[in-house]
């Protein structure tokens, strides 16, 4: 069976992300998302909620899985037995530091392809940095991350305006 990661910040996941999973889970066997616990940067929503929201809006994908790892991909990879790293690529901008990350995961392990999946146009400016901004100036999310995820960052902005 072949076994892919999907790794990420995931902070919240957006349309975009779940585009590329759905498509992704069409190829291979078994998708895992891998949430990155980043110990030096807190994020907007706790590592558990990111992991909740994501299990939930996924619920439908049967051959996807959702988890957490901290330290380097490429080791997580070979625990999972993962051959298959997926990233989703937007603009041009993406790809200078994706081909780093690519060729770095390669040295660290050579038994790990990264296979890169072209955002659908429709999420080309779909970032969650972007979205959590518009969110805290007072914008909506909606059409841009799953319907329980807009309500969460409207309640997060809520509450601490
Ligand atoms: P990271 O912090 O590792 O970049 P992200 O959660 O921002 O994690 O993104 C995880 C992956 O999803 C990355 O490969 C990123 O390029 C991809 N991605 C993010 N947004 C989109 C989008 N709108 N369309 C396609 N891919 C996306």
């Amino acid at each position: 069976m072949v076994t892919a990661i999907y790794p990420g910040s995931f902070d919240p996941i957006t349309n975009g992300h779940l585009d590329i999973l759905e498509r992704a889970s069409h190829i291979f066997e078994d998708v895992i998302v891998a949430v990155l616990v980043n110990t030096s940067k807190s994020g907007l929503f706790p590592h558990e909620e990111r992991v909740a929201m994501i299990r939930e809006v996924t619920s439908h994908l049967k051959n996807v899985r959702v988890d957490s790892f901290s330290g380097l991909t490429a080791e997580y990879a070979r625990r999972q037995n993962a051959s298959i790293l997926i990233r989703g690529l937007r603009a041009v901008s993406d790809f200078d530091s994706e081909l780093r990350l690519a060729l770095t995961n390669k040295k660290l392990n050579p038994e790990l392809e990264t296979v890169f999946l072209m955002t659908s146009a429709e999420n080309l400016f779909l970032s969650s940095s972007t979205i959590k901004e518009l969110v805290s100036l007072g914008g909506s999310a909606e059409g841009m991350v799953p319907g329980l995820v807009a309500q969460r960052l409207a309640q997060k902005f809520q509450r601490n305006p």
